[in-house]
């Protein structure tokens, strides 16, 4: 899953792979994740975060910053990305549900760790363009669609892990009922214009919701389009 203007961003790719390893590291006493597994660094590796940026922002494709996608939205920062991969602790035969594709860029990430991804997003242009891009760089397994991920994705339900790239106000309960006994749901819950409390919902076999706090974390509001 690489291009032919692979070579030229790989220091800088490798730079931004070590900030993120020692970024890890310096938060781990505070998320509880104290190192990147091999998975999520493989995929942090492989996956070419310059083909996710607009063009004018391609110098900054590696720097550990969010970075505006257009539609006011943002590819959030890559040690974020690499947090809430490895919270949600994907099984190579897992099928996860992605809210919020925006770029794509945390998409491929999920796409090259687990069996399948299912991929919602409100704005029909970032849902088309994702899916183009993901499609030119050869993930089979990812399908995005344009909606209100709030709802989750009914038809393909239940998930094994959902992760939500958007801040909520509070868990939407249709997620919760999509997530299989022993699965992770990953979130930012909280109000805009301020920090969220990025989150871990973990369903044990019983049904049974544990939460945990993991680290504020600033996220674009899950914006609600239905009821
Ligand atoms: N994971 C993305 C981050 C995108 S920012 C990336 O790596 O690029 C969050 C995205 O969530 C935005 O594109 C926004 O349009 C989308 N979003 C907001 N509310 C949503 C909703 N209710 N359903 C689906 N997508 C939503």
């Amino acid at each position: 899953m690489t291009d032919g203007v692979d070579g030229k961003y790989a220091d800088a790719r490798r730079r931004l792979l070590e900030r993120v390893m020692a970024e890890t590291r310096e938060t781990g006493g505070v998320t509880g994740c104290h190192e990147l597994s091999e998975r999520v660094l493989r995929a942090l590796t492989t996956v070419p975060r310059h083909r996710f940026v607009p063009m004018e922002q391609l110098d900054l494709a590696y720097a550990d910053i969010p970075l505006p996608i257009g539609r006011g939205q943002t590819i959030s920062q890559p040690f974020i990305v690499a947090l809430m991969t490895e919270l949600l602790v994907p099984d190579p035969q897992a099928v996860v549900l992605e809210i919020g594709t925006g770029s794509g860029y945390q998409t491929a990430v999920l796409a090259s760790l687990v069996r399948q991804v299912y991929s919602v997003e409100r704005i029909p242009e970032l849902a088309e363009a994702a899916a183009r891009r993901l499609h030119e760089l050869g993930y089979t397994n990812v399908e995005v669609r344009a909606d209100d991920g709030g709802q989750g994705w009914e038809e393909q339900a239940p998930f094994d892990g959902i992760m939500v790239t958007a801040a909520a106000a509070e868990v939407p309960p249709a997620l919760v009922r999509q997530l299989k006994p022993g699965g992770r749901l990953v979130i930012p819950v909280g109000e805009q214009h301020r920090s969220q409390d990025l989150r871990v919902l973990h369903k044990n076999e019983q049904g049974v919701l544990e939460t945990r706090s993991v680290l504020p974390v600033v996220f674009v509001p899950l914006v609600r389009d239905r009821e």
